[in-house]
């Protein structure tokens, strides 16, 4: 299925590894030039190089932290317009909300709501005007039902997500949508460190504590940053307008409810 996107260009947050790096390779792979950023230069500007040997495209790196104002400053400068936008950040740390002050929450809440929200402020109004622009936010299975450890960014995602299911009305009469993804256990640096954590706990190897975390899992596997990417480029294809304010979890059927 052709996406319609090619020659649209999009800033992908968080790309160097990971469900970041997923989504920049599927929209590359529908002719989509790229600004990718991520803290370390070196994995970036090889994901970079990894792209356009791959498809082509023109792929800008831009290292920094997307959580600051300098790091979000960079990436807009690279491209002030883009027509998608891909809003991603490293995960807060799991812990027991007793010991998190306000600093604690605030970078939470930087990372995880905040940055994303100065993005689609920074970038909407551009999409508007052109009636193209596809906004998906990467954020977690726990905005559907709360990971216990992880208040922060059960708290933080759900901000942004709520923030969002009230902008993402107002912005599709102008073919410009937002819209939620949402990853259950995919097999990225994220989750190898979650595992480890898991094995030192209950004091077992690190491959039992894995494929404990697999067979958990309804369908016995971990997802893969590729499926990740493929969702990611169908809600920024031309034929996903009528798509918006929506939060597409993708666990493998780990959630029990109907709906
Ligand atoms: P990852 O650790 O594999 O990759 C993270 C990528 O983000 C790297 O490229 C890193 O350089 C970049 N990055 C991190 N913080 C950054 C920052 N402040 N500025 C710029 N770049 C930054 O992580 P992942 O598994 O791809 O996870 C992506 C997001 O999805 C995270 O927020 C994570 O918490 C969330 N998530 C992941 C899973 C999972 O199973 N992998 C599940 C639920 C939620």
């Amino acid at each position: 299925m052709d996406m319609g996107i090619k020659g649209k260009t999009a800033l992908v947050c968080a790309a160097s590894k990971g469900l970041g790096r997923g989504c920049a390779m599927a929209l590359a792979a529908e002719g989509v030039d790229l600004v990718i950023t991520a803290r370390g230069a070196e994995a970036l500007e090889a994901t970079a190089a990894e792209i356009r040997k791959l498809f082509g495209v023109k792929v800008t790196a831009v290292a920094g932290d997307i959580t600051t104002p300098a790091g979000r400053a960079a990436a807009l400068a690279a491209n002030p317009d883009p027509d998608i936008l891909i809003n991603n950040a490293g995960g807060p740390p799991p812990g027991n909300f007793r010991d998190w002050d306000r600093d604690i929450w605030i970078k939470a809440l930087d990372a995880n709501m905040l940055t994303p929200i100065e993005l689609i402020k920074s970038t909407v109004d551009g999409m508007i005007a052109r009636k193209f622009g596809r906004i998906v936010n990467i954020t977690s299975g726990a905005v559907k039902a709360p990971i216990e450890v992880l208040g922060l960014s059960n708290g933080a995602r759900s901000g942004l997500t709520g923030f969002v299911a009230g902008l993402s009305r107002k912005t599709v009469a102008h073919n410009v949508t937002i819209n939620g993804l949402l990853p259950g256990p995919f097999d990225t640096d994220r989750l190898k460190t979650t595992i480890a954590a898991a094995a030192k706990n209950a004091n077992i190897p690190l491959d039992e504590a894995a494929e404990r975390r697999r067979k958990e899992n309804p369908a016995g596997r971990f997802g893969t940053a590729e499926e990740f990417g493929a969702a990611c480029a169908f809600l920024c294809s031309a034929h996903a307008g009528f798509i918006t304010g929506q939060n597409l979890l993708m666990d493998g059927g780990a959630y029990p409810g109907t709906f």
